[in-house]
């Protein structure tokens, strides 16, 4: 008779975390070693890479929709990061002036926001 593999207990957080990364890692490299994707795990991976073309588009837009290749990918020095236009950019910024200024306008009003969340708090109080 076969014993069912049941959840280990952790003592501590950081314990248990440890042992995710530690299946994650297994898991990736396992795929990896039998030519699967890392991502799904059972379709195979495209040529030369450890995702299948699925996940590799996903993982894609997922990362675009965060923002996170669209300055590498964008980025040179005569166009604006934010809006693509052929502008010369200053002071070793990376938007033209119009975003910019936008930038600014949006920071300032997050800012705001925050204050305002944060002296309600302490309004409430008592
Ligand atoms: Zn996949
Ligand atoms: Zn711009």
């Amino acid at each position: 008779m076969k014993t069912m593999a049941r959840p280990k207990k952790y003592e501590t957080e950081s314990e248990r975390k440890q042992a995710v990364i530690e299946r994650n890692k297994q898991r990736y490299y396992g795929c990896r070693e039998k030519g699967l994707c890392v991502s799904c795990g059972w379709r195979p991976a495209e040529n030369g890479k450890v995702r299948c073309s699925m996940c590799h588009n996903l993982n894609k837009t997922r990362m675009e929709k965060k923002g996170v290749i669209s300055n590498q990918a964008r980025h040179d020095d005569n166009h604006c990061s934010m809006c693509c236009k052929e502008t010369e950019l200053k002071n070793g910024r990376r938007v033209c002036s119009e975003c910019y200024d936008k930038l600014l306008v949006s920071i300032t009003k997050a800012r705001a926001a925050y204050i305002s969340k944060h002296e309600k708090r302490d309004e409430g109080n008592g």
